[in-house]
Formats: structure tokens, C-alpha cells, sequence
């Protein structure tokens, strides 16, 4: 399969707009540096990111994406381990997105087909995917782009996830990076046809992630 570079993205320098007053931005994030918390909720609401995308990265910086360990600490799940197979993990947001073997797999592949393109000097940790938070300097440009990957690919993650619980299927690293493509294709078409200064769109498809993580 080729999943290379996607053309570059034009558009998206301006953080921030309508949408980003009504969440907080200021809020701390757990284990970031004080002064960084701006960043993440700018990022959050980051224009390239299609909506969905858009409520994916507001739950995982807020730590409130539906995983077992959030959900069972709630009361709502009978259990916070990790579904995947021979983990046995609490199944935090991180865990889910980052430090299970299933994501550090697919992060894995992502980094051997060249998915993410990453920028020279940048490295994959935590804060970068999950947050957006980098220790490098890089272009608004380069940045957009690379946000938009990550994201697609936290999308598949967890979209592969809810596969394994809801319907027992066991989704392989390069297709879920299949689906994370797709996602990006979808959002680079839209951004087209949208032109500059497009307002989110409410139609549906935003906002479904709550509803995809009940376990059964
Ligand atoms: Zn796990």
C-alpha cells in the first residue's frame, strides 16, 4: 500500500476563531509545562482539523475520550482494562492513544511508510500526538499538516478500538492507516471545495465520537 506525503495544505496560519471561546483554553493539561496549555486548546480547535477530528482531540486533551479506565471510574464500565488482546492495561486516554502495543504498532507503521512526514528534527512522543505540543521549531505549514496526520491516525485508533469491542474485529496496523488516509483525503478535498475562511461545518458527522465508545 502507499500511504506517502499528502500534498501540502494551504491555509489554516490562523489559530484559533469562533469556536475556540467556547471551550476553555486555559485549563491545565496533565504533564505539560505551565505555558503550554494555550497551545493545546488552540491546537484543539486548529482550522484543518475537519469536526470530528476536531471533538477526538478536545477529549483526549480534556482525558474524557470514552476508554474503559475514564468510563469505569465513572461508574459506566464494568471494567478499566484495555480490550486489546493480552494487555491487560488500564486503558487511560494515553494508554489507548499512545502507549498501548496496539498504537505503539501503528504509530510504528505510520513512521515506517512515512505517513506522518514528519519534519526534519521532529520526533514522535506523546505530547506531540496527543497534544500538538513540539520541541522543534516548525512552519505553520509543516505543522498543519502534520496535526492533521496525527489526528487521522488517533481517529483510526480509536475508530479500530470500537471495532474490537463492538463488533470483535481485529483491524491491522496498515488498515487502519487505510482509514486515516481516507480521512485525510476527505478533509484536504473538502478544504478545497470549502475555499479560505470556511466556518465548521455543522452538519452531520460532527460531534459522533461520544456515541461510538460503549462497550457492550
Ligand atoms: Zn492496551
Amino acid at each position: 500500500m502507499a500511504v506517502g506525503c499528502f500534498g501540502s495544505f494551504v491555509g489554516g496560519a490562523t489559530h484559533g476563531g469562533q469556536d475556540s471561546k467556547e471551550r476553555e483554553e486555559v485549563s491545565p493539561v496533565r504533564g505539560l509545562a505551565v505555558g503550554e496549555p494555550s497551545t493545546v486548546w488552540r491546537n484543539v480547535n486548529h482550522p484543518v482539523l475537519p469536526n470530528r477530528l476536531r471533538d477526538l482531540a478536545w477529549m483526549a486533551a480534556h482525558e474524557i475520550l470514552p476508554a474503559r479506565a475514564v468510563m469505569h471510574s465513572r461508574g459506566m464500565s464494568a471494567t478499566p482494562t484495555c480490550p486489546r488482546p493480552g494487555c491487560g492495561a488500564p486503558e487511560s486516554v494515553r494508554h489507548l492513544l499512545w502507549e498501548c502495543g496496539a498504537a505503539e504498532d501503528l504509530w510504528a507503521t505510520a513512521g515506517s511508510l512515512q505517513f506522518l512526514c514528519l519534519p526534519a528534527g521532529e520526533v514522535l512522543n506523546a505530547q506531540l500526538v496527543l497534544y500538538g505540543v513540539s520541541q522543534t521549531k516548525i512552519t505553520s505549514k509543516d505543522f498543519a499538516q502534520l496535526w492533521l496526520a496525527l489526528n487521522a491516525v488517533k481517529d483510526a485508533i480509536w475508530t479500530s478500538r470500537n471495532l474490537l469491542v463492538g463488533k470483535r474485529m481485529q483491524i491491522p496496523p496498515v488498515a487502519a492507516l487505510q482509514m486515516a488516509a481516507a480521512t485525510m483525503k476527505n478533509r484536504l478535498c473538502a478544504h478545497t471545495d470549502e475555499g479560505a475562511g470556511a466556518t465548521r461545518n455543522k452538519g452531520p458527522g460532527g460531534g459522533g465520537l461520544a456515541s461510538r465508545g460503549k462497550d457492550t
